[in-house]
């Protein structure tokens, strides 16, 4: 499958994997947008919380509690943002869907 994050996850692209278990996998953003980003991605390819079915519903609370662990571990005790980019619209550049875990500065609202 021609999927630059179902590569990272298979560990065809190497990258600093911050936390895995048997359904998701968190590593740094290439292209930081605060101190602390990182991409928390299902190891299953599934293109965009838009394209998600009610039987994924138990992932996509895997990512969620991930994004919260890793957050703890990466010490964001003032606070994150959680980002999911969907779509076009929602300026998603990757088709894997994906959580943007941001901190380490305030964040601004509403955002861009
Ligand atoms: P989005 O625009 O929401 O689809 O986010 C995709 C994110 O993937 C962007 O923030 C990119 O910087 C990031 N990205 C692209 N390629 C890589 C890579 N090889 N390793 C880590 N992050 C990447
Ligand atoms: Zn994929």
């Amino acid at each position: 499958m021609d999927c630059l994050f179902c590569k990272i996850a298979a560990g065809t692209i190497p990258v600093a994997r911050l936390y895995e278990n048997d359904h998701v996998l968190a590593f740094p953003d290439i292209h930081p947008q605060a101190p602390t980003h990182i991409l928390v991605i299902p190891r299953r390819h599934i293109a965009s919380l838009a394209h998600a079915t009610p039987e994924d519903t138990p992932l996509l609370g895997e990512l969620l509690a991930a994004a919260g662990e890793v957050a703890k571990a990466q010490g964001l005790e003032n606070g994150y943002r959680l980002v999911v980019n969907t779509g076009a619209d929602g300026g998603q550049t990757v088709g894997h869907l994906h959580v943007h875990l941001l901190g380490g500065r305030a964040m601004h609202w509403p955002p861009g």
